[in-house]
């Protein structure tokens, strides 16, 4: 379970975060929805401490991951991350990218992080590209990748940031499905994305962000058909 309470970050005088509150509960699927600038990827770089937080705390399994003292390598080894741009190293092998992790930080041995990353590859339908280098991938199947690649540290949590929006429309589905299979074993995620069809279709409860504010949030059902907030009826006449 994650719970975020009054978080705040600003940028100089850019501030972006406003005390933001949230909590996930474990198996959770939260979809975040917000125009562009409101903060949306901020958050989830707090949460991943890819950005420190001005104030506020971060509590997962008791334990405040905003505080000063705490050992960022084992926050990131509980909360994957994929991007927009997967980001993966291009000099390496499918198979190499998702066992550096592992073997690096878990010190697993090569067979099993070898073992682990062929299975992964599987469960994202990439199983006959072990050993394909990067460049020979679409960016659907790059994309899929990052997710096996984050999937490698079994995270307790994985946070995606709009892991479809630099994708060919054609390829969007099957990052999508993949992200749906996840769900469906029960992984707890945090997804912003544009996919309003996936939110509706796979999200438990949606967070509308405006401004840097938690402006709405509810089930996809009162979110969509039954908005309250007038900045939330706004941003979906535009996108839907
Ligand atoms: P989008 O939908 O376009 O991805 P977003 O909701 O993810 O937008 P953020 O990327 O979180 O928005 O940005 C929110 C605000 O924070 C923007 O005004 C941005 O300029 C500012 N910002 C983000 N990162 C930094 C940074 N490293 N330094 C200064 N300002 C930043
Ligand atoms: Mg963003």
């Amino acid at each position: 379970k994650l719970r975020v309470t009054n978080l705040v970050k600003t940028f100089g005088t850019n501030n972006v975060l406003k005390g933001i509150n949230l909590t996930v509960n474990e198996n959770e699927v939260v979809v975040i929805i917000g125009p562009s600038g409101s903060g949306k990827s901020t958050l989830l770089r707090a949460l991943n401490r890819l950005e420190e937080p001005t104030s506020g705390s971060i509590v997962i399994d008791n334990v405040d991951i905003a505080s000063k003292g705490v050992d960022i390598d084992t926050v990131r080894e509980n909360i994957g991350m994929v991007f927009q741009h997967f980001n993966l190293f291009s000099n390496l092998s499918v198979g190499e990218n998702i066992m550096l992790a592992p073997v690096e930080l878990k010190k697993e041995t090569k067979e099993q992080a070898s073992a682990q990353a062929k299975k992964l590859l599987k469960t994202v339908g990439l199983e006959e590209k072990f050993d394909a280098t990067v460049q020979s991938l679409s960016g659907g199947q790059q994309q899929r990748v990052a997710i096996a690649r984050a999937l490698a540290m079994n995270p307790d949590i994985m946070l995606f940031d709009e892991p479809t929006s630099a994708l060919d429309p054609e390829m969007v589905g099957d990052v999508l499905a993949v992200m749906k299979d996840l769900a469906k074993k029960g992984m707890t995620m945090i997804v912003v994305t544009h996919e309003m069809g996936f939110a509706k279709e796979v999200a438990d409860r949606v967070v509308f962000v405006d401004d840097g504010q938690i402006l709405e949030q509810g089930t996809p059902d009162q979110m969509f058909e039954h908005p309250k907030n007038e900045r939330l009826q706004d941003f979906l006449n535009k996108i839907l």
